[in-house]
């Protein structure tokens, strides 16, 4: 029989705190000193953390030192430990404190994913052990990231997923709202690390907010957005720097902005790189290599040319947009294909950029498009492909060029205004 989840009368909130917000011993002892202060008004609180800053990055380059084609089995066993590092340390500093405090494991509290190292879907969080330590005062401080799989294997949930283990916590827990603590004041109208004219927004619609973190707005990880809107959990987005309200990812459809302003966000992704393959694509089996080997090495790509097969054109040219991180992967692999496809010249651009604007019912308005453009052309900056959607009008452009796209396409859509 689960016990009683919350004592009467107090709230119980889930709170994440990111890398940054972790990333010294003086950034541990200030993240204590909240909480102990909340434990004091009576909050109940599981802690979420992520690994120390730059930790996850240092254990992967270790891994690949050693091997730079190391199992995802074995990556997820390294670059779990990274969390274990920061929740011992809180707990620590909590004790110190006179807080009742408990560092666990995914494996130790029972977070169930399924087995795709590496990019591993929460399926079920086991809430008894932590609502027993909740019964008895205590505050349980969770890796984030990680869990266990059917076969009690670790798993980790892809870069930035300790949001998704908060929201899966908070939802499993019913608490009374997911807190994810980062290193900016909410959520903006674009990175405001990359333009400092962007507006925090009090609320933001969850639809908007997906396609946000997806186009690249990493202060949330998309999966923790998807799974906070199943599952309703209030989510909320706050600074570990100071104080304020933050940004409340809201149900319905009530975002801030009315629709008389389509466009409610920019979003960044950075370190793309595109891949065009000269020559002889011009047989369907031939483009099917190509998928399957994407799809053997795990590599999104975006931006794919479709098959065309003219025989009053000859070139077959494919090309498509993966991440810059992946690019030799796919290479040494093509190399090894090259002579059964037959393949002709790669031309390979690195140092791309993605600049997305975001918002509603942006497919049928040509003339966003046409002053996206506009505004592009007027900092000479070339597009060089470009997509659309309901929800969002995407070009990529030269890296080198990114802040001067995403501060003039800002201004000229207004998002510093409200
Ligand atoms: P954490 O380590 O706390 O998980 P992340 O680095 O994953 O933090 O996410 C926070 C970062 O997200 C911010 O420092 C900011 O640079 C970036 N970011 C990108 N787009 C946005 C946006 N629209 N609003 C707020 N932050 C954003
Ligand atoms: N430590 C992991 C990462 O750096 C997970 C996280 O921070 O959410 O990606
Ligand atoms: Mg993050």
């Amino acid at each position: 029989m689960p016990q009683k989840r919350k004592l009467s009368g107090s709230k119980l909130f889930v709170k994440k705190f990111g890398g940054t917000s972790v990333g010294s011993i003086e950034r541990i002892e200030a993240v204590a000193e909240q909480i102990t202060k909340s434990a004091h008004n009576g909050e109940q609180q599981v802690l979420v953390l992520s690994a120390m800053a730059g930790e996850t990055n240092r254990l992967f380059a270790l891994a690949a030192q050693i091997n730079p084609r190391a199992s995802a089995r074995e990556l997820d066993m390294l670059v779990s430990t990274g969390e274990q590092v920061s929740i011992a340390l809180m707990s620590m500093a909590l004790q110190r404190r006179g807080i009742k405090a408990k560092s666990l494991t995914g494996d130790q509290v029972q977070i169930h994913t399924n087995s795709q190292f590496g990019r591993a879907s929460i399926e079920r969080v086991d809430t008894e052990y932590l609502q027993s330590l909740l019964a008895d005062g205590v505050v349980p401080i969770v890796a984030g990231f990680q869990g266990i799989d059917p076969q009690g294997e670790v798993t980790t949930l892809g870069r930035g997923g300790s949001d998704t283990t908060a929201v899966a916590l908070a939802a499993a827990l019913e608490a009374d709202e997911c807190q994810i603590f980062t290193d900016v004041a909410g959520v903006f109208t674009t990175d405001p690390n990359i333009d400092s004219s962007a507006r925090r927004l009090d609320v933001i619609g969850f639809d908007v907010m997906l396609e946000m973190a997806k186009l690249g707005a990493k202060v949330l990880h998309p999966d923790s957005v998807e799974y906070a809107e199943r599952f309703r959990v209030p989510l909320r987005v706050l600074s570990s720097f100071e104080a304020g309200q933050g940004t409340l990812i809201q149900f319905g459809d009530e975002s801030e902005l009315t629709i008389a302003s389509l466009v409610q966000g920019i979003a960044i992704n950075k370190a793309l790189a595109t891949l065009t393959i000269e020559g002889l694509f011009t047989t369907s089996e031939r483009y099917q290599a190509l998928l399957g080997c994407l799809t053997r090495l795990e590599i999104d790509v975006e931006f794919i040319s479709p098959l065309r097969i003219h025989e009053d054109d000859p070139s077959g040219r494919v090309s498509f947009m993966l991440a810059e991180a992946k690019v030799d992967t796919l290479l040494n692999e093509l190399e090894g294909l090259s002579e059964s496809l037959a393949l002709g010249p790669l031309i390979i651009e690195r140092q791309r950029a993605k600049v997305s604007l975001v918002g509603k019912g942006l497919q049928a308005k040509m003339g966003l498009l046409t002053k996206m453009l506009e505004v592009l052309g007027n900092e000479t900056i070339h597009a060089k492909l470009l997509t659309t959607s309901e929800s969002k009008l995407s070009t990529v452009i030269d890296e080198r060029d990114l802040h001067k796209a995403v501060r003039a396409l800002h201004h000229a859509f207004e998002l510093n205004k409200v």
